[in-house]
């Protein structure tokens, strides 16, 4: 009844008048509400539904970058794996493009298709096991559905992102970076085994161990060669506190240099960073520190801030649950929603700096840098370490230390603002990658399929041939455009 039902649904959505609903780039023809009921005919029976109303078309036509729309066919909410399959499978005997969509927080396109079909994952959210030692989840959960599951064990994943609304599959696409990375690498250093239906339409389970070659392709791949629908996700004790440090510094050399410290010597649990405006209208720096503990062994501040050089008296300092610092930007994020601000366009810029180069790069940059260039938004800047990281699509400069450097930035709706901004993002990651330095590629940043073949550079045939091997149509996440 329900497969039928849902079936129903589509035909009726397409066929209540015949109208354009987009254009095949695939076979370079138009496709019409008729068209395309006509190619959903045979689309077998599914758990979920696949929406073709305006509506649902348009929400999937857009992100959080606000910045790219490629209007979709369809969207699919699935009800289970099969449905993925399937629709995987009739994607590809119909030469229709598949995005897979997890939150929509990327900026710019990334989990957008024109003219083919989108699969919300978001409806694939269960916690199918929650163990001592790893939790097995569906990849439309989010990060911060897991962490409350798992705190309620005294467990956590060992990284989490600054906001914990994005997706398991959204972030393990891209690779996942937080405060914690210099301890534990990536989120997606923390997989222990996934299940990923790939772009032949098959379903196929993967680890370090077992069909490595996929687990290495879908891991920080960017939705090149499969769509992650489950993972196995490491869990590490928690500490039910956080003592949370803010230190500031007018000097950048000084800023990094504690960051460098501190990092190497594992001294804090969490150690992030921002350029932050001060009072005179210029920059200062804020190191962000962060320590877990359980009472009664409070963490001592002398030995943890001892040795610092930033400015004295200025420092701020905190107590709060491990899961109110994890979850600390929802109250601004609730502001900005409210305000407005963040439906904003977000011309995103996010970079890996080398160590070697991070002060000369970053306070070129900072000098020249103004609010109406950030848009008031946050410009990140902190250190990992690389000996931590191990997947190969992950993609950071060869150094031991490389940093983070984000300017993440809010646009007003006005196209030369945001042209300028995606221009300075351009620029600002081609001076990069002639140091040596790299795009995190979750932010927008004009990219041709050269850039990318020279981003993956030493890995770049280890990705065709996945591709080839894995989606060998080439149906799968076209709104990265690295094929
Ligand atoms: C406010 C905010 C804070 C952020 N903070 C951080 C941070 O601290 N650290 C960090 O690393 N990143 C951060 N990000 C970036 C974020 O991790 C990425 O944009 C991530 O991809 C978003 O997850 P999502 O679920 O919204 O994915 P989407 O934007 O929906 O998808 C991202 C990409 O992955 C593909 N995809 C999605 N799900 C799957 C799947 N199941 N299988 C295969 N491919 C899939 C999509 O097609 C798309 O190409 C932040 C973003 C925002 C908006």
């Amino acid at each position: 009844m329900e497969n039928s039902a849902s079936r129903r649904r589509v035909l009726q959505g397409l066929m209540a008048s015949t109208i354009v609903i987009g254009f095949n780039l695939v076979k370079r023809e138009w496709i019409t509400s008729a068209s395309a009921a006509s190619e959903f005919e045979s689309l077998p029976p599914l758990d979920g539904v696949l929406y073709t109303d305006s509506a649902a078309r348009a929400a999937a036509a857009d992100d959080f970058g606000h910045l790219i729309h490629r209007y979709p066919i369809a969207v699919l909410k699935p009800a289970s794996v099969e449905d993925i399959v399937k629709v995987v499978r009739f994607a590809r005997t119909h030469k229709l493009k598949v995005a897979a969509r997890g939150q929509g927080h990327s900026s710019y396109g990334q989990p957008q298709v024109e003219a083919g079909i989108v699969i919300d994952i978001s409806s694939l959210n269960t916690i199918h096991h929650l163990g001592r030692e790893w939790a097995e989840v569906d990849a439309g959960v989010l990060w911060s559905q897991l962490l409350q599951l798992s705190l309620a064990q005294k467990l956590t994943p060992p990284v989490l992102t600054d906001y914990i609304e994005l997706s398991v599959g959204g972030t393990l696409t891209v690779g996942g970076i937080g405060g914690t990375s210099h301890r534990y690498g990536v989120q997606v250093d923390n997989v222990i085994e996934l299940w990923v239906v790939t772009g032949a339409g098959n379903l196929e389970t993967c680890s370090r161990f077992q069909n490595k070659a996929l687990f290495t392709a879908v891991l920080a791949g960017l939705g090149q060669c499969g769509i992650i629908v489950r993972a196995k996700i490491r869990l590490i004790k928690a500490n039910p506190n956080a003592r949370v440090f803010l230190l500031f510094y007018n000097d950048l050399t000084a800023f990094t240099r504690d960051q460098r410290l501190l990092v190497a010597q594992r001294r804090f649990d969490y150690i992030e960073g921002q350029v932050v405006p001060d009072a005179s209208g210029g920059w200062r720096y804020m190191l962000e520190a962060a320590s877990f503990y359980t009472l009664p062994n409070l963490p001592n501040n002398n030995i943890l801030l001892s040795g610092l050089s930033y400015t004295q008296g200025t420092e701020m300092i905190e107590d709060k649950s491990y899961f109110d610092f994890a979850n600390r930007l929802a109250s601004t994020v609730a502001f900005l929603k409210q305000s407005g601000v963040w439906f904003y366009p977000h011309p995103w810029l996010d970079l890996f700096v080398p160590g070697t180069v991070a002060e000369r790069f970053v306070g070129s940059i900072v000098a020249n840098l103004t609010l109406a260039d950030t848009g008031q938004g946050p410009v990140l800047l902190y250190p990992i370490r690389t000996n931590r990281l191990k997947l190969p699509l992950f993609r950071v400069p060869k150094e031991e230390v490389v940093f983070l450097f984000s300017i993440l930035r809010t646009a007003p709706p006005d196209a030369s603002t945001i042209s300028r901004m995606l221009a300075d993002n351009r620029t600002f990651f081609e001076r990069n990658r002639d140091l040596g330095g790299y795009r995190y590629p979750v932010g927008a940043i004009p990219f041709s399929p050269a850039d990318w073949q020279q981003h993956f550079h030493s890995v770049w045939d280890q990705l065709l041939s996945a591709k080839r091997r894995y989606d060998p149509d080439n149906l799968l996440t076209p709104g990265q455009g690295i094929f």
